[in-house]
């Protein structure tokens, strides 16, 4: 029953995704106006703006000058809405979602600016960090300081790493890891570290498959910090029980 109302939302929150990603690194408001064709300017009508569905049934064209519209969209819509059904199945629906969807959406959209412009704004930084924190005072009271001393490891930690590697990371993915600490506390440890495993993989066999000039173009960071913090998200805790399980005692 949870499950059948927060994907439907899920969907709209991805459809609100796309708009903050196509719109924040371009300085423009995310607010208004209504959604236009990048190609001709037409604005999209409603009935034209359902998720995944109306890409689908306009075969991903524009219903006034056919350009194509790219499979991203109906993607972020897709696995937004899985995303926010995993999360409200896994933590279940409380008042913690108020933190924990905000949270996860928002790393969808970081991913996704991230992979085309390489940036992660501030604009998304800030407000995520001031609502977490908010937020976890108010729903999660008794975690304010476990997240506060996790988000300013994580921040001190991947600062620590991009001064020594500066080629490997920017400032934007040293200002998520802190936002990940705020919103993950503890977790934030199987977060980071699923990560780094997971951008030294790709990262390596991006080099391996086109040589020294993936190194000099990098590979970008925050998708892989984003995934992690979703691994922290849904099973953080478990992976620290497997943990703490298999080498201390
Ligand atoms: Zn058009």
């Amino acid at each position: 029953m949870d499950f059948a109302i927060v994907a439907p939302l899920g969907l709209l929150i991805g459809s609100f995704l796309n708009v903050v990603a196509y719109r924040v690194p371009r300085g423009e408001s995310i607010v208004k106006p209504r959604s236009r064709c990048t190609s001709c300017g037409e604005e999209v009508r409603p009935y034209d703006n359902i998720p995944i569905l109306s890409w689908l049934l306009l075969r991903g064209r524009c219903r006034h000058c056919h350009a194509q519209i790219s499979a991203r969209y109906p993607a972020v819509e897709l696995v937004t809405a899985i995303t926010c059904a995993a999360v409200a199945l896994v933590r279940g629906v409380d008042a913690g979602l108020l933190l924990d969807l905000p949270f996860a959406a928002m790393l969808i959209a970081v991913a996704d600016i991230d992979l085309e412009h390489r940036i992660v704004p501030n604009k998304i930084l800030l407000p995520l960090a001031v609502w977490g924190i908010a937020l976890t005072a108010v729903v999660r009271p008794d975690s304010l300081v476990e997240c506060l001393i996790a988000g300013a490891g994580a921040f001190t930690a991947l600062l620590l790493t991009a001064l020594a590697y500066p080629a490997g990371m920017g400032m934007g993915d040293v200002k998520l890891a802190g936002v990940m600490g705020l919103y993950l506390g503890v977790s934030v440890l199987p977060a980071l570290l699923v990560a780094f495993l997971a951008g030294s993989v790709v990262g390596v066999a991006m080099m391996v498959k086109q040589g020294a000039g993936a190194r000099k173009k990098g590979v970008p960071f925050a998708p892989f910090l984003a995934a992690g913090a979703l691994v922290g998200l849904l099973a953080g805790p478990e992976l620290i029980d497997l943990y703490t399980g298999a080498f201390l005692r």
